[in-house]
């Protein structure tokens, strides 16, 4: 990408050009991205991508994809797979794709440094215990039982918990720092839990499984990470990734880790165990169900990557919490497709008009047609309609016409409310591109339902412009009814009805909406069929007057809607 995607004014680029002054890593800047691989990835992990790949590329420096699989009992090659496709996705290359497992053995061997050191042990209480005896804030830690164990005995402890003579749970190797520090993380963490889960790269070759903390700076050190970024919630964790590397013989500069702020959307959860449950409960389809604030989701609902980029690179980099409205997301990705996207006609809720003075092919009226009781089609012809007046190289299409059209429900007033423009008895409107026509009459089922409305259209009026110049106020979509295709149409209502969801019961799924899709049998202009000239698998289209939709990835004829036109954004911030 050519855009540099970092504001100059982060503060994560100021401590980059003070290190880059300082020459403390000799002027190398190496990020990288640490998922870790128990699930797919979401808006709020697009903020962090482009944090992590967009200082490297501000800096001309590089950025590796890490998988933290130190959890064997929740990942899976699945979840790699998606979160490698998704970066791309998104536009960015790793360097390199590392995984922590990689250095499950060089942390191995800096374990047991530690422990011949006097700096671990290993403690054979349960994680209760340990977790009871760490006290808490003005309540003293206790020192475990363990603790004083030699260095000969911890070393044979460790080697027998890796060789597998303990069963899951019996013993921890724990960091021996401070059981009295102000800093909880510092009171004794745990290093090493044994754990017979299967892993997705490294088998069963261990028993024993680095934790977060113990996994992460190391991982960091061994792969010459300079700047290590995460969210503020690892803040209080700093002192910890420090005081390890500061005990450890270090192949580069020690890396240094900043903190910055998540991202949170309004009507949105970026919790992954959140999101797995809004599967697990049916909820939705799938990590990729286009109400997912996965990336897959907005990627199938036709959210373009330059769109989410784009947001995340205005947000910028911060350190303070705050929640972002859905709204301005949703704007950027209206910027963008409004450049974009081609213009086409659907009708989501068809009612038929006839075009009762429209010539059949033998020279008569499709009235006096239906008047000799013959079911005649009108003759056909063919309007060139541009495509996307944002950007007139995309050029023009042809569209069908033959006198019988699908038009919305909406679009037919039969008693029309005041400052009603569209069609209703007598009133004259614009069919997009093809001509001025005039309602006359309109015809019901037996049940009293309105089927159908008759008009006349003006043959002078071509391409939809009166010859007398005289005003028609309203312009309407069309689609020919010989001619439709069809197709299902979805629209979505946001997945959650509140801001904050969980804000008043503390679980996000009592504000789920009750009923966030919908579903509609449109009629289609036929060049939105998949074919040759049709519409492209995850495309998005825009349908005039209604709004973006994207084609599903891989169901023929489905469609999504990925937003509407009005930028409720604009009308949020007028209002202030
Ligand atoms: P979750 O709580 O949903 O499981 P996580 O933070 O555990 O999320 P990881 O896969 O460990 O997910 O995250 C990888 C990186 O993405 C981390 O650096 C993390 O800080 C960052 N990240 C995760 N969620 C957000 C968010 N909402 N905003 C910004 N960065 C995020
Ligand atoms: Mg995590």
């Amino acid at each position: 990408m050519s855009e540099p995607t970092i504001s100059a004014g982060d503060f994560i680029a100021d401590t980059v050009r003070a290190d880059n002054a300082s020459g403390l890593y000799s002027g190398r800047v190496q990020t990288r991205f640490p998922p870790e691989p128990n699930g797919y990835l979401h808006i709020g992990h697009a903020k962090a991508i482009t944090a992590d790949f967009g200082i490297a590329e501000q800096f001309g420096g590089t950025c590796n994809l890490r998988l933290d699989d130190t959890n064997p009992d929740t990942e899976d090659v699945e979840y790699v797979e998606s979160i490698i496709e998704d970066i791309t996705w998104l536009g960015f290359t790793p360097n390199q794709v590392l995984y922590a497992s990689d250095y499950f053995e060089a942390l191995y061997q800096w374990a047991e440094s530690m422990i011949k050191r006097g700096m671990a042990y290993v403690d054979d209480q349960d994680q209760e215990t340990i977790k009871a005896q760490r006290g808490g804030y003005g309540k003293p830690g206790i020192d475990s039982p363990y603790r004083v164990r030699t260095p000969e005995e911890n070393l044979d402890l460790f080697r027998r918990m890796k060789a597998g003579e303990y069963e899951d749970g019996a013993k921890v190797l724990r960091a021996k720092i401070d059981m009295q520090s102000d800093n909880m993380q510092l009171r004794d963490p745990v290093m090493y839990r044994i754990r017979r889960g299967h892993h997705h790269r490294t088998g069963d070759a261990w028993v024993i499984y680095p934790t977060y903390d113990w996994a992460h700076g190391q991982s960091d050190a061994l792969e010459g990470v300079t700047h290590s970024m995460c969210t503020l919630e690892f803040v209080t964790n700093r002192p910890l990734y420090d005081w390890y590397l500061t005990h450890l013989d270090l192949p580069y500069e020690k890396p240094q880790q900043l903190e910055f702020a998540r991202l949170e959307l309004t009507h949105t959860v970026t919790s992954k165990r959140k999101l797995r449950q809004l599967i697990e409960d049916g909820v939705v389809d799938g990590w990729n169900d286009p109400r997912m604030p996965t990336l897959q989701g907005l990627r199938r609902r036709g959210y373009p990557a330059a769109a989410i980029r784009n947001f995340c690179t205005h947000i910028g980099i911060n350190k303070t919490n705050s929640r972002h409205s859905l709204e301005e997301l949703e704007s950027f990705v209206r910027t963008e497709l409004n450049r974009v996207s081609q213009r086409r006609m659907a009708v989501l809720k068809p009612l038929k008009l006839t075009i009762d003075n429209w010539p059949t092919e033998d020279g008569r009226t499709l009235a006096e047609a239906r008047a000799a009781g013959e079911e005649t089609a009108g003759m056909t012809t063919w309007f060139e309609i541009g495509n996307n007046p944002e950007n007139p190289e995309d050029g023009t299409r042809k569209v069908p016409f033959s006198g019988q059209v699908w038009i919305e429900q909406d679009d037919f007033a039969e008693v029309p409310p005041p400052k009603f423009f569209r069609l209703s008895i007598g009133k004259e409107v614009r069919l997009r591109g093809a001509f001025l026509v005039t309602a006359t009459e309109v015809i019901k089922d037996a049940d009293g339902n309105l089927v159908e409305v008759r008009a006349t259209y003006d043959p002078d009026s071509e391409g939809g412009n009166a010859p007398d110049g005289r005003k028609v106020k309203s312009t309407m979509h069309w689609v020919s009814a010989a001619h439709a295709v069809d197709a299902e149409v979805r629209l979505y209502e946001r997945l959650f009805q509140v801001e904050v969801p969980g804000e008043t019961t503390g679980d996000p799924l009592d504000d789920l909406h009750p009923n966030s899709q919908e579903s509609l049998a449109a009629k289609m202009e036929p060049c939105l069929a998949p074919g040759v000239n049709g519409v492209d698998p995850g495309q998005v289209v825009q349908f005039e007057r209604i709004g973006y939709f994207a084609a599903d990835p891989v169901v023929p004829m489905l469609f999504h809607r990925t937003v509407g036109l009005k930028d409720e954004w604009a009308a949020q911030q007028k209002r202030g």
